[in-house]
Order: structure tokens, then sequence, then C-alpha cells
């Protein structure tokens, strides 16, 4: 009988970005043109090593995404050695979802042939919202014109793309939210994702608002936003299946339900997570601390591991079951705690139902509506 795991996905990291967005605290760089030969080798070393250190992982894999970053720039000659290395030790064909991020800056047609010749099935477009002035003062590169050449070229090229927004970047009014979101709902997108602004820690954005230089929008005001738009995206036709995420039926995507499932994972690159069904590992922040290890083959450091504990387990299943519309079964997420620890999370769950924040269906249970746009504070109030 054989023993071979299956991994369900693979993950890949492009760091390098024109410009750095004033909110972006993910591992990306602005401009460092003279580092992408040496990173994308690199990541051609990291992924033989995987393969040749891993022989327990049959070739089989579902999904690919290409994040970033901006993977839209991965230079094409690298980005097609990049997949034959891949396909020399992956098997593409079983790939239901292959996805890139793009920026609409960067989407032409010689670009959109060349993903689709790679076997790339799925953009997700970041648009995070239409209004020229306010993304100038993020330091955020495109504008709406290549929104709009984007929409007119990609249908040629995909049937399944994501229009991805950010809900409340300061400066923002009602109604040019409300026209980002009926231009995608116009679109031929399958999939629009809604994600909040999140103000992180040293980020140019963080400062701003510290100085007083930046007003934030009110929660409350978000909140009914929020609301409204997801009222808008069911109308026509989305189903929310997450708290930021809205599908064409049929159009979910399988690669972030891998991640909320919690199925086997392995990320290539600065920063990329991976996950073994019980094991995390996170590779190197650092760009020249991961460019020398991968060069020095000093692959032991170049990620830390991080062993669950059974309740971490769980803690992470209840978040990642939370999110999605499905909820998360109770008895699943209190089984291994201590009678007085299930007394207090049984209290919370009757409270939270009662303001409205969570629903109970058997041993089901799921956010409502105001519930998604709290989740961080109820999942503290259930641990
Ligand atoms: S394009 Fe994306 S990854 Fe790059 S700086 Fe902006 S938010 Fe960050």
């Amino acid at each position: 009988m054989s023993t071979k795991q299956k991994l369900f996905s693979l993950y890949i990291h492009w760091p390098f970005c024109s410009t750095k967005c004033n909110y972006c605290d993910f591992v990306a760089f602005e401009q460092h043109a003279d580092f992408q030969d040496a990173y994308h080798h690199a990541l051609l070393k990291e992924i033989e090593h995987f393969v040749a250190t891993n022989p327990l992982y049959t070739p089989d894999i579902t999904t690919i995404f290409m994040g970033g970053g901006t993977p839209s720039l991965y230079p094409l000659d690298y980005m097609a050695q990049l997949f034959e290395t891949l396909k020399k030790h992956f098997n593409f064909s079983g790939i239901k979802e292959f996805s890139m991020e793009a920026n609409p800056a960067d989407i032409n047609e010689e670009r959109l042939d060349a993903w689709e010749s790679f076997g790339i099935n799925r953009l997700s477009m970041g648009v995070q919202v239409l209004d020229d002035n306010v993304l100038l003062k993020l330091n955020r590169r495109q504008r709406t014109a290549d929104v709009t050449n984007a929409l007119k070229i990609i249908p040629k090229y995909f049937n399944n793309f994501s229009m991805d927004f950010i809900l409340g970047l300061p400066g923002v009014s009602d109604q040019t939210w409300d026209a980002s979101i009926d231009c995608a709902l116009a679109s031929q997108a399958k999939h629009i994702s809604i994600y909040f602004l999140m103000v992180h820690e040293k980020t140019p954005l963080y400062f701003q608002v510290q100085k007083g230089k930046v007003k934030l929008h009110d929660d409350a005001d978000l909140i009914a936003q929020y609301e409204k738009t997801i009222a808008k995206l069911t109308a026509n036709g989305f189903e929310q299946y997450e708290i930021s995420n809205f599908a064409r039926p049929g159009y979910a995507s399988i690669h972030n339900q891998a991640y909320w499932e919690r199925l086997p994972y392995q990320g290539f690159g600065i920063g990329a997570c991976s996950f073994d069904g019980s094991r995390r590992f996170m590779n190197e922040k650092n760009l020249t601390t991961y460019l020398t290890n991968v060069f020095n083959k000093n692959f032991e450091n170049l990620s830390t591991c991080e062993n669950l504990t059974p309740e971490q387990e769980k803690l992470e299943m209840l978040m990642l079951g939370l999110r999605q519309n499905k909820g998360v079964g109770l008895h699943r997420m209190v089984y291994y705690l201590d009678t007085e620890k299930k007394q207090r999370v049984f209290e919370a769950i009757e409270h939270l139902k009662s303001q409205g924040l969570l629903i109970q269906n058997g041993d089901q249970i799921r956010l409502t509506l105001q519930g998604m746009a709290l989740e961080n504070e109820i999942i503290l109030k259930l641990i």
C-alpha cells in the first residue's frame, strides 16, 4: 500500500512591486529590479530542493496560486522557466484552479496570452476602488483607465476572474464605492472579494493616521456599507461563501477553500507559508537572508516551523470555520475543552446569539452579517 501523501496546493510568492502601497504590510518590495534575477533562480532552487527532499509526496496537485507582491510583473521568460521546473515535478493535468494576482496596470494582450498559455486559468485583479485621487494618495500604481482597459481584454483569455476591493480606504465616498461595485457587477467577473482595510503598524498609512493627517471611516459606517454591498452582490447573483468572498455559482475559489479546510500546501519564495496537515512553516522574510540561505544551500534555516498544539489546532478550525458561510460544528469545537471552559463557550454563544451576531442550527454555528463584520472580536469572546 502506498504511503505517499498528497499536496493539495502550491503557492509561489513574487515579492516585487513597482510602488509600495501605503497600507501594505505584505512581503513586498518597491522596485528592487537588481534582485529579480537572483530571486527567480532562488525560487527554482527552492522548488528543486523541496522535491528532492520530500519523496513522500505524490506529484498530484489541485491548485496553484501565484501571489505577491505583484506576480503580474514576473518577467514572462522567467515565468516560463518557473512553470517548466514545476511541470517536471508536479502533475499539471489534474489542476482545477491555477490563479494569479494581477495589477490592472500590468494587463495587456501579450501578457494575457502568455499567462493563458502557461496554464493559468483564473486572474485575481486588485482593483481596491475606482478613485484615482484616493489611489494616488495611497501610492497605489493603477488608475481607473487601467481597470476599464483590463475589463475589455481579460474575457478574451480568461473566463474566470476576480475583482478585489478594499472597503474603508480613506477619502472614498459612498457614491464612489457604489460605482466601483456597480462596475464589477456590470463586468464579466465571476468572483468579487471585499476586504476591510487593515491599518498595520509601521506602514506609512499607520503613521499618517497617528499624526492625524489621514482620517479613517467610522466602524459603524463601514459595517453599514459592508451590509449594503453584500445585499447588492447577492441580489445580482453572487453567493457569499466567506466573510470577504463572493462568487457566481460554481466559481468559489478552490484554492481559498483549501486554506480554510486546512488541506496541505507548499509555499515557495520569501515569506511563503506551508502546511503539512499538522505543522505550519514560514519562510524567511528578509530578502538578502532568503537569497543567501538558498544559494548557500542552507535550507534548514530557510523557514521556521510551528508544531500546532491540539488547542491551537481547534482555535484555527474555529477561526477558519467561522469565516465561512457554512460555519463550524459546535461539537468539533468544544469536545476537547474541560467542563468549565465548555460552559464558558456555551454562555458566550448564547450571548452572541441574543445580540444577533451568531446563528445556531443544530450543531452548526455561523456568523450573521453583523457578526462577520465583527469577526475578530467574536472569536476573542469564544476562546
Ligand atoms: S501592490 Fe500589493 S503587494 Fe505590492 S505594495 Fe501594493 S498592496 Fe503591497
